[in-house]
């Protein structure tokens, strides 16, 4: 497997002209991120990627993880060192709180680190993505003496969190949560059995705090009864340190198609007197306590799409460059195979896809950062928590389907020796796969999307998107970058999202109809959004008068083949949403 080079200068430019890093940081008065700041991290950030943590990568998928006699979970050769260093190093509390130790940095700014990290090792990555969803949820919901207790400790990285939602029966629709929580003085104890939970045991880290999702006895049924509880393997002794092991352990783990490093748990609540857990938020309110967790962690699945994208596209295109077969076109004698237009072909689809799919990825997470800032008015944070709400099922939705695509043509481009373990480039495809599946599968997204971020707005978040796209339809700046057929194509596809919104509004009462063209939906309006935001790219680029180099000519190439090859995608979609249901539903069930 060829090593891992984060690309950096790929990764600052889509943060501070496609996404707006710096614009956002003036308006939400994080004066510390300037330029420098921002470029230093990202460089430091990519050394430790490439150097600690990708070395660990091969190793984790062999070897897996296995639980010894005693139910711990060890972890492959390496992954607890670079555990220790990513924590001693500041890496684990960047965007938090300064008040329990954080950095007090835009949670944006995280976002091309960790990119590195899970394009690096995306088993090892998942342990600080978990961990930053769990202080997510216990910064907004927890109480005073909670945070005091817990979050130093996890902002540090001395701790790691887990998200204990799905149980044997409930996985997409969690209303049917049966883990029990009983009173108990001020603490209550939880019963019951999670699947699925990752990291939920391990040696990296000295304490893990679960958070889990259980039911009151007098609970109403349904989502309406869920509550949340924090629930820590090791209770804090009076000091803070980790005391009495508490009742809950992992009881198996499973064996997988891809990520074997990062143990998937099957985990025990309660087999003795019951596991002490501390309530998070209100009684009965703990699913929304757990959509802040979720909504974020949805991003940085999203993100781990562009991550295992790009490596899988630097290890096709690092092949191709040395693998020769058979002349090229216009070659002469035995040529390396990338200069065979099929094979260019493909990594045009790759490379295209990845930028992007960190496009949309990044100007998800700045949406996060405006929609946060207290400093700002009302209606400007209103503004952005709709645009939030709008883009996570577009990023966790798209940028992990473009993963399926990218690492499957990885494997293509290797011919034959894809398909063999030792190149490396299988590993990806396994690994990605389970993109689509957790945090709300890509349909549940879709469904979110459709219901919730559109029938339900009214169409709000939408228009208000297609009205930032403005600018670059017709004429105006666009002209000065694109021909005019390519101008007429990204016109189109705005068209069509206006269009199939339409349409979506209007039967947006039918289930029927908007379950069957949900997933179309959120394919067409994030191919058009991220069509946008490369030609936003391709626009600021150009204009970049300090460097006329090949930087811009290839984000101009990037862009035009976006726009021809992956954009007319939206008429099939288009075409799928105004015949809605009818062919989806015709089959009796028998026949399938
Ligand atoms: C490796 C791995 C790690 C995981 N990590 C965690 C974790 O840390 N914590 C945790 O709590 N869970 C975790 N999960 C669980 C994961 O989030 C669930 O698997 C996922 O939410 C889907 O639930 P399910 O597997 O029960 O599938 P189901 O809900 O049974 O879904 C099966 C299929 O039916 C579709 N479907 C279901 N309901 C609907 C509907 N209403 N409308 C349309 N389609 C529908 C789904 O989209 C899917 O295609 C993990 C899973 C895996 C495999």
């Amino acid at each position: 497997m060829t090593a891992f080079r984060a690309p950096t200068r790929e990764m600052m430019f889509t943060l501070q002209q496609v996404a707006g890093f710096s614009e956002m940081a003036k308006a939400c008065g994080y004066e510390d991120a300037s330029e420098d700041v921002v470029a230093a991290i990202l460089e430091e950030a990519a050394r430790f990627a490439s150097s600690v943590i990708a070395p660990t990568n091969v190793i984790g998928d062999q070897t897996g993880v296995r639980l010894d006699p005693d139910l711990n979970v060890v972890t492959p050769a390496g992954f607890r060192d670079a555990y220790q260093q990513y924590a001693e190093s500041g890496w684990a509390s960047l965007q938090f709180d300064p008040e329990f130790g954080g950095q007090g940095l835009p949670f944006s700014l995280a976002i091309p680190v960790q990119e590195m990290w899970h394009a690096a090792n995306m088993a090892w990555g998942l342990c600080p993505l978990l961990s930053q969803g769990a202080v997510e949820a216990l910064s907004e919901k927890g109480s005073d003496q909670l945070k005091q207790l817990l979050l130093p400790k996890m902002i540090s990285g001395q701790w790691t969190g887990t998200m204990n939602l799905t149980e044997p029966q409930s996985g997409s629709d969690l209303s049917g949560i049966r883990t029990q929580a009983r009173p108990d003085g001020d603490v209550y104890r939880i019963k019951g059995q999670k699947i699925f939970i990752t990291w939920g045991e391990h040696d990296m880290a000295e304490n893990i705090i679960h958070l889990v999702l259980a039911r009151l006895p007098d609970a109403p049924p349904g989502v309406k009864g869920i509550s949340l509880f924090a629930v820590p393997k090791y209770l804090p002794d009076a000091s803070g340190e980790p005391g009495e092991r508490n009742d809950c352990q992992a009881v198996s783990l499973e064996h997988k198609l891809g990520i074997h490093a990062s143990p998937t748990c099957v985990m025990s609540y309660g087999d003795n007197e019951g596991a002490i857990g501390y309530l998070v938020g209100e009684e009965n309110r703990g699913l929304a306590c757990m959509f802040t967790m979720m909504n974020n962690a949805r991003l940085t699945v999203g993100l781990q799409g562009v991550s295992i994208s790009e490596r899988a596209y630097q290890q096709a295109r690092d092949y191709t460059l040395e693998r020769t077969q058979g002349t090229a076109p216009g070659e002469q004698g035995v040529s390396p195979i990338i200069k065979h237009p099929d094979v260019r072909r493909m990594l045009m689809i790759m490379k295209t896809l990845t930028e992007a799919a960190r496009g949309l990825a990044y100007t998800g997470c700045v949406a996060v950062d405006y929609a946060n800032a207290e400093n700002l008015p009302d209606d400007i944070r209103a503004r952005y928590k709709r645009r939030v709400d709008l883009l996570t099922p577009l990023v966790k939705g798209w940028c992990t389907e473009i993963a399926q695509e990218v690492t499957s043509l990885g494997i293509q481009c290797y011919g034959g020796m894809g398909f063999i373990e030792e190149t490396g480039a299988a590993q990806h495809y396994r690994d990605a796969r389970i993109l689509p599946i957790y945090e709300g599968t890509n349909g549940i997204q879709a469904l979110d999307l459709i219901g919730r971020k559109t029938v339900r707005d009214q169409g709000q978040a939408m228009a208000e998107l297609i009205e930032d796209m403005r600018p670059f339809t017709g004429s105006l700046q666009s002209n000065c970058v694109l021909t005019a057929e390519r101008q007429a194509k990204f016109d189109q596809a705005v068209a069509f999202l206006e269009d199939a919104t339409r349409v979506v509004l209007e039967r947006g009462n039918d289930d029927q109809f908007t379950g069957a063209v949900a997933f179309d939906y959120l394919m067409l309006s994030s191919t058009v959004t991220a069509g946008w935001l490369m030609l936003k790219a391709a626009i600021a680029a150009a204009n970049d008068l300090t460097d006329q180099s090949t930087f811009a000519a290839n984000k101009l190439t990037t862009t035009s083949f976006f726009i021809d090859h992956i954009l007319p995608r939206c008429s099939s979609h288009l075409s799928a949403i105004r015949s809605g249901d009818d062919a989806i539903m015709a089959l009796p069930e028998i026949e399938f």
